[in-house]
């Protein structure tokens, strides 16, 4: 039986532990804020991480953390405790470049890694059924492979390191471009004085349905907009994106309308709402 080390304890980190202790995989749970972690530890029966010391004893350690910046901390921790042949699952979403430097960085201490962002919001977190972008080794992904299963619906190994990432900025281009317009589309049908018990499963039953009008409509309706996917990530990822598509040189109108309406959401103190807080700007230009 794999022992596995969770870090990163936040709204997709907490339910994937959970999914990992019912397939009797969780041996130890970390967290920058170790309130967190001894609540989950405790929770679960499981142990709770003090240092990267605590994690020696894995065979697999998954992070979903926060940005760029966490995951080369972690993983850079975790290369002088970890045993070789131990293989180390980063979930978060960050850049291509960080996914090759963290690999790199493990290797050299015969660690294996998989870069292996997830789709599926808080929800797919909950419900065990996330989509899971991965780039690395096939090796290293079938010894990971009992892991990410407890908490995945899919698992697409997408190429080499960083393909899970590129995978990854493709998703958010779409969810950027969804997000837009269906937050444009539910303030416009405010102004229009339309009812949404009758709008929305109206929209749903069409060609313009989708997951985030499913999930969000209703609630960015009535100003309810606890994360799920906090702004201030969403700008992360777009910023990483805006990077990627430059660089590959394609038009990004889409994605640079995204980048400056979530970069004024943040600004307007917006940072920690659900991405769905993005229609208070479209109320008011
Ligand atoms: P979150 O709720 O803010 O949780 C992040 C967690 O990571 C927090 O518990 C945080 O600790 C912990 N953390 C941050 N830096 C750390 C570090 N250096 N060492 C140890 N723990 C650290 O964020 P989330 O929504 O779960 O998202 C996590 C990642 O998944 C992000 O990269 C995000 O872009 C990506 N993602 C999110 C969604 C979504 O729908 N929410 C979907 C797909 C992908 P504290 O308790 O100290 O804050």
């Amino acid at each position: 039986m794999l022992k596995t080390g969770f870090i990163g304890l936040g709204a997709m980190g907490a339910p994937m532990a959970r999914y990992l202790r019912d397939a009797g995989l969780l041996t130890v749970v970390g967290n920058r804020t170790q309130a967190k972690a001894d609540a989950l530890a405790a929770e679960l029966g499981v142990r709770s991480a003090r240092s990267a010391d605590n994690f020696a004893d894995c065979d697999v350690v998954a992070l979903c953390v926060s940005l760029d910046a966490d995951v080369i901390e972690n993983a850079t921790a975790l290369a002088r405790v970890l045993k070789t042949g131990a293989v180390v699952v980063d979930h978060s979403t960050v850049s291509v470049q960080t996914a090759r430097r963290v690999a790199a960085l493990l290797a050299a201490e015969g660690i294996a890694f998989l870069d292996a962002p997830v789709s599926g919001g808080v929800e797919g977190a909950r419900n065990g059924k996330l989509s899971v972008m991965v780039g690395g080794a096939e090796a290293a992904l079938e010894k990971a492979r009992p892991v990410i299963e407890a908490y995945a619906a899919r698992i697409s190994l997408m190429g080499e390191t960083g393909a899970g990432q590129a995978t990854k900025a493709v998703n958010q281009v779409l969810v950027a471009g969804i997000n837009e317009a269906v937050c444009e589309g539910l303030a416009l049908a405010e102004k229009l004085g339309l009812d949404a018990e009758r709008l929305l499963p109206t929209l749903m039953a069409g060609a313009a349905g989708n997951w985030f009008l499913e999930k969000r409509g209703a609630t960015m309706l009535r100003d309810a907009f606890a994360p799920g996917f906090k702004s201030v990530h969403m700008l992360k990822d777009l910023r990483i994106v805006q990077g990627i598509a430059r660089e590959a040189g394609i038009r990004t109108a889409t994605i640079d309308q995204a980048v400056a309406d979530y970069a004024e959401l943040v600004e307007r103190g917006y940072g920690e709402s659900d991405t769905s807080a993005l229609i208070a700007l479209k109320r008011k230009p």
